[in-house]
């Protein structure tokens, strides 16, 4: 999981998204019209050692400009033409033209979609805060863009919004409704390109008990999300006595079916258990 970290970078992910976007492949005169060439060589590098693209290089002739085949090796192209490969119009194929490309690896599909680079990197930073897979309820949204999870930290209820892209009002209102239901001890968010001002505002005034928190770039995740959970560990140690406890999972999955929908109508009964 650990070459996930690899899309956290902004610049990274685009040009993966790229590669991924045209499917068969990319020419890569076609990768990025922004980036200067040493910035784009470096990304394909970390890119194809993290196995979520692969370089090929495809033969076009010279004459029709018509793509006649693709090779994995520039090697492989004079191993052709020594064994006497020739493109129909004649020429050897180490004579006619030569273009690099790449090509998405299904490992990259997998990671974009869904935005599971990010729940990766969630799922890891909570793991070096000693929080065990088991405490971890992951609802992955049928949406592109965006994750829920449910935490259990040592019996708090952290409740999490992992959203790949800016928060904006409108996730504002939704996550708003979903806290005031299941009523977790923290309430966090974590975009990746930020949150809109109006929304922090929106929270400010927002009358819960929940605490809300927002972690606007991936990079202050490890840092922002050990404070969070320093806190509701503290918290609990300072309880006295035996808490009153319904577990987290109890709190978080036993509403009934309508109530849930209601919240949060965008879920499906399939992504409830
Ligand atoms: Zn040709």
């Amino acid at each position: 999981m650990a070459m996930a970290e690899v899309l956290e970078d902004q610049a990274v992910r685009q040009i993966a998204l790229n590669v991924k976007s045209a499917g068969g492949g990319m020419l890569a005169e076609e990768l990025s019209k922004s980036l200067k060439q040493e910035e784009l060589e470096g990304i394909i590098e970390q890119l194809i050692e993290a196995h979520f693209i692969m370089r090929e290089y495809a033969i076009i002739c010279q004459k029709t400009q018509k793509q006649i085949s693709r090779v994995q090796t520039i090697e492989a192209i004079d191993k052709a033409a020594k064994l006497g490969f020739v493109c129909s119009c004649g020429r050897p194929y180490s004579e006619e033209s030569i273009k690099e490309l790449f090509r998405p690896t299904s490992e990259l599909k997998r990671m974009l979609d869904k935005s599971l680079w990010a729940t990766a990197r969630l799922v890891s930073v909570l793991g070096k805060l000693g929080i065990q897979d088991s405490q971890i309820l992951l609802n992955l949204e049928e949406g592109p863009n965006e994750v829920d999870a449910a935490v259990d930290v040592d019996g708090l209820f952290l409740m999490i919004e992992l959203k790949d892209d800016e928060f904006a009002m409108g996730h504002a209102y939704r996550f708003g409704s979903r806290v005031s239901i299941y009523k977790p001890h923290f309430a966090v968010i974590i975009a990746t390109k930020g949150i809109a001002p109006e929304v922090k505002d929106h929270f400010k005034r927002a009358d819960q008990k929940s605490k809300v928190v927002d972690i606007e770039h991936l990079n202050e995740l490890d840092r922002a999300l050990c404070k969070v959970v320093d806190e509701a560990r503290a918290q609990r140690a300072s309880e006295r006595g035996p808490a009153c406890r319904k577990t987290w999972a109890e709190l978080y999955y036993t509403r009934p079916p309508d109530e849930q929908a209601k919240a949060d109508p965008g879920a499906t009964d399939e992504q409830r258990p």
